[in-house]
């Protein structure tokens, strides 16, 4: 047993599954989970010494690599001051100053302290703001663990009612979250149709990067911006993994399509645990204690958190050639991957927004969640463990992004490429 197998084993008795968040148990990929100790750069070094070239990058914080220096060195200056305070401070403005600097239509910021609790209180203050209550989201979009978010479309003939998608979630909860088809402007249209002036908001992921990835197809997004100032509705970017990603201003940058309030997490973290809300000033003023809608967090805008994310946001904000540099990375990797797999003739989609990359072991193109499913689990769990023997540590679950970081070189490409090609022979022999 190494040792990893055994942290594994004393987890599982003190740990539901023996981890902290369920994909991290390798469960879609049926081994035991690689305990980590340290990180540095492309690279994640597990309990038992074995070196991994990492393209989970944390789900995404890490687009600097692993232990950057200037986040390093911000977090250890914070430390020094104190922990937590319970009180406002400096970081907290100047990193919501840059903030509205670097993203478009941002005059306000909300911070909290993960992804879900950014997007649950963007909910709250859309149904404040609007006076609504029903909500839409998209198949096979991730928006953290609330309620109203792990809620799959209903069964019934008229569809009209959310299902929970979780035990624990009530079905009076539930019902209010209405399930659309990512990349289906008519399936949202449906859905507004059979609730006139009930629908608060639209909330998507601009980029879906817990399907694996599927883009938006051309018109998508803008079809939604025209669905939603049409009906009355806000249109909320789910941005906690294409924030700061695709671009200094993310998705509505990228695409040029203006959302109504903005969630972030993962990268504005630089590798503590933060998140965020964002809008005008108009609609975040609505939030307490400036207007009726309640949110607080005790540990909401934490000194040594604001640290190491107003640090890596400055960073990304002065050097944005990172993000030419991380997509051309992915660019590159993108069409190796597609050219191994047509010369073995192996039926691989690879779907690739900006610097996101996700594979799906299926010929046929990957649009929405109902064709992400039509891939092979087995076969990405053959691939994952064959990849991770090779040294490459991907994400450990096929509906799952691979994360590019500015720390990946030219050669990690080429070592990434070449195992691509030696599994793929393999599997496809
Ligand atoms: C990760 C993620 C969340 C949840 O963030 P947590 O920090 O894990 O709570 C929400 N939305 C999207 C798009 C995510 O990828």
């Amino acid at each position: 047993m190494d040792c990893s197998e055994e942290l594994f084993e004393r987890a599982k008795k003190v740990l539901p599954g023996g981890v902290n968040s369920p994909v991290r148990a390798f469960r879609a990929v049926d081994l035991h989970p690689r305990f980590i100790s340290r990180a540095e750069g492309a690279y994640i070094y597990d309990e038992d010494g074995n070196r991994f070239l990492d393209y989970v990058c944390s789900w995404g914080p890490m687009i600097l690599g692993h232990n950057h220096p200037v986040i390093r060195q911000a977090v250890e200056k914070a430390v020094k001051d104190g922990l937590s305070f319970g009180a406002p401070t400096r970081r907290e403005v100047e990193i919501a100053e840059l903030m509205t600097r670097m993203v478009p239509n941002v005059e306000m910021v909300r911070m909290t302290s993960s992804g879900t609790e950014a997007v649950m209180s963007a909910l709250r203050l859309a149904r404040g703001a609007t006076g609504r209550e029903k909500i839409i989201k998209f198949e096979g979009c991730y928006h953290g663990h609330s309620d109203c978010m792990l809620v799959k479309a209903g069964s019934s003939a008229v569809a009209e009612e959310g299902a929970p998608s979780s035990a624990g979630v009530p079905a009076g909860t539930a019902k209010d979250t209405l399930t659309a088809q990512y990349n289906n402007l008519p399936s949202v249209q449906a859905l507004f149709d059979q609730n006139p002036g009930r629908i608060a908001c639209v909330i998507v992921e601009p980029v879906a990067a817990n399907m694996g990835v599927v883009g938006p197809d051309p018109g998508f997004l803008q079809g939604l911006r025209q669905i939603c100032d049409k009906e009355g509705a806000l249109l909320i970017f789910d941005e906690v993994i294409t924030g700061f990603r695709l671009a200094k201003g993310g998705a509505q940058e990228f695409f040029g399509v203006r959302a109504d309030l903005v969630t972030f997490g993962k990268i504005i973290g630089g590798g503590m645990p933060v998140g965020a809300f964002c809008g005008s000033r108009a609609l975040m003023e609505q939030v307490a204690p400036c207007g009726p809608v309640y949110q607080a967090g005790t540990l909401s805008g934490n000194p040594v958190a604001m640290a190491a994310g107003l640090a890596q946001l400055t960073y990304l904000n002065e050097h944005p050639e990172v993000y030419t540099r991380i997509s051309a990375s992915a660019d590159y990797l993108a069409e190796g991957m597609r050219k191994a797999a047509a010369e073995i003739g192996a039926g691989v989609q690879i779907n690739q927004v900006g610097s996101l990359v996700a594979p799906f072991f299926t010929p046929d193109k990957v649009d929405n969640f109902a064709d992400a499913k039509h891939s092979d689990l087995k076969k990405y769990a053959q691939y994952f463990a064959k990849m991770l023997a090779q040294g490459i540590y991907l994400a450990p679950a096929q509906f799952e992004a691979m994360f590019l970081s500015d720390a990946h070189s030219e050669e990690d490409l080429e070592k990434t490429l070449c195992a691509v090609k030696a599994v793929l022979a393999q599997m496809y022999s």
